[in-house]
Order: structure tokens, then C-alpha cells, then sequence
């Protein structure tokens, strides 16, 4: 039987946030069984339950270059996919973060970090059994310039493709056959986000990436990159485009049983494969490790958390 799990103790990770350039600071704690996983700004003069955010599809907000949520206060969290990545391909199903501004640090761009601390404190596993979207029929979102297509499989497997006009690039895939510890830690999480330098200027007119910088993304050049650091991998770009897709994955507080097939997507295509989903239930069901059958529809809304 598959538990769910948490952490064994708190930790903090402070630092500049991609996007405003402020500095950040991130304090994950252990969670109770069945209480997902929830952001809560601390930052905010507002009563306690306003300031809490939870991991779930109602709560997927639009963002540019990355993704977000906000509660039904207008409340909001951006850049999540990173940690959430990082608690997705570990196995963690409940944590509380407290958060002292809008968006999650960027570390260096990569999961790593994150994955590292999670390893440090450890992980204990509760009196419950881990919940999943299984995947019923097959379905698709997008077109032939850009899609996601989900079937039914006995694991979460991933087929990533992307296309750039770049020498460093080009045409890049990656399969991961079955998330799982070993497999996210060594092959996806040290992955690191990547820009193109001559796209700088336009975006920081648009008020985004103003903390970005060589040491929190690979920023490519004409024909190279600028960093110092080499390639962690020939093919680091489409590794990081599976790593914010298992982040986004859990957008909606659970994994997904099933084949996930994404070329040319991102963090938008991937919530709206998540609000397709959420719209017709025959697509899935929540599968839960004790009976399996369980025919809840994935929206239906959670018990207010008492705890927080
Ligand atoms: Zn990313």
C-alpha cells in the first residue's frame, strides 16, 4: 500500500525571486494527512484563512513565464513549479509553505536545491493512502504547433519534445518511463530554466525577470550561452521543460497516473490540460492506494483546513 507522506521537520530556503527581483524567503513545515499542499502569506494583514493558498486546479490563475495560483481572496502565489516539481517527483503529498512575498525564490533555476534540503530533513510517511488521478480515456489539448496528449498508463511516464531556432537546441526529447525518486533526483531536478539574451530587454520593459541573471538560468546567446557553467546536460533544455511540467502536474495537488505526451508545450498548456480534465469527469477519477475505485471527481472542493 502507498502512504501518503510529509517531512520530518521545517526547513527555509531564502532568495531573489526571477520575475519582482526581490528577495524571498520559503519556510516548508510538516502537513497532517489529506491537507494537500498549501502556501500561506505571511506577509499579509489579513485574517489567517485569507492568507492560505492551496494546491488545486479551482485555484490555477493565469501568469506570464511561469505559474501561479490564487485564492478565492485574490491572494496570489507565483513561480510554484520548481518546488513543486521537486515535492512531486519525491513523493511529498502534504506541506505548508509559508511565503513572506508573492513569488517562490529561483535558487538557480533548477530543482536541485530544493531536492537536496528535502533529503536533509527527510521524509515520514502518514496514516493515509496516497491519492492520484488515474487516467481513464485518452484525450488531447492544442494543436500540431503545440499539444498534450494524456492516456491511460499503469505510472506517470513522460515524452517531451521541443523545437528552437538555435544551434544549442534544435530539436530535443526526452522519455522518462516512470517518475519516481531515483529517476526525478539524478536525471530531471538539476535542470536548470533558460532565456535567450536578446529577449532580456523586451521582457524587463514587461516588468519580468528583473532578478534574472547567469546564476538562476541558462541565457543563451547568438550561438552559446553566457554562463560560466557548462550544460549540466546535452539536453538540459527539455529535462527543465519536464521538470516544470511535473511541477504543474501538481498544481492540482495530486499526481496523475497516466502517459503524458507534451511537444512544444508549457506552463499554459499544461493548465489547461489540468482545467480540461477538471471539466469532464469521465477523463478520470481519484484513485486511492487502499480501494482503487474511489469515483470522486477531481473537483470536488477539500474540507476547510482546520489546522492552518
Ligand atoms: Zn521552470
Amino acid at each position: 500500500m502507498s502512504l501518503q507522506t510529509t517531512l520530518k521537520r521545517s526547513f527555509t530556503l531564502a532568495g531573489i525571486t526571477l520575475h519582482s527581483g526581490v528577495i524571498s524567503t520559503m519556510t516548508v513545515h510538516p502537513a497532517p494527512a489529506n491537507t494537500g499542499i498549501n502556501f500561506k502569506r505571511i506577509d499579509l494583514g489579513v485574517p489567517n484563512h485569507q492568507k492560505v493558498i492551496e494546491c488545486s486546479i479551482n485555484n490555477i490563475t493565469s501568469s506570464q513565464l511561469c505559474s501561479s495560483l490564487e485564492n478565492m481572496y485574490g491572494h496570489k502565489v507565483s513561480m510554484t513549479e520548481h518546488l513543486l516539481s521537486a515535492f512531486h517527483g519525491l513523493n511529498i503529498d502534504n506541506a505548508l509553505i509559508d511565503l513572506n512575498t508573492d513569488e517562490l525564490p529561483i535558487l538557480d533555476g533548477s530543482s536541485k536545491k530544493i531536492v537536496e534540503t528535502i533529503e536533509s530533513v527527510g521524509v515520514k510517511e502518514l496514516h493515509a493512502a496516497k491519492k492520484s488521478i488515474k487516467i481513464l480515456k485518452p484525450f488531447m489539448v492544442g494543436d500540431e504547433n503545440s499539444f498534450i496528449k494524456v492516456s491511460p498508463n499503469e505510472q506517470l511516464s513522460i515524452d517531451y519534445t521541443i523545437v528552437y531556432d538555435h544551434s544549442l537546441i534544435k530539436k530535443q526529447n526526452f522519455i522518462l518511463d516512470e517518475l519516481n525518486e531515483v529517476k526525478y533526483k539524478e536525471m530531471i531536478s538539476p535542470s536548470r530554466t533558460f532565456g535567450f539574451e536578446d529577449e532580456v530587454e523586451f521582457l524587463r520593459a514587461q516588468g519580468l525577470i528583473k532578478g534574472g541573471s547567469v546564476d538562476n538560468a541558462i541565457v543563451l546567446s547568438k550561438d552559446g550561452i553566457l554562463n560560466d557553467e557548462n550544460l549540466r546536460f546535452e539536453n538540459e533544455f527539455v529535462r527543465h521543460k519536464v521538470l516544470d511540467l511535473i511541477g504543474d502536474i501538481y498544481l492540482s495537488g495530486m499526481s496523475i497516473v497516466g502517459s503524458v505526451e507534451a511537444y512544444c508545450a508549457g506552463h499554459r498548456r499544461t493548465q489547461e490540460m489540468l482545467k480540461f480534465l477538471m471539466n469532464d469527469s469521465s477523463l478520470s477519477k481519484i484513485q486511492d492506494a487502499i480501494s482503487s475505485n474511489s469515483q470522486n471527481p477531481i473537483y470536488d472542493s477539500k474540507e476547510v483546513i482546520n489546522y492552518i
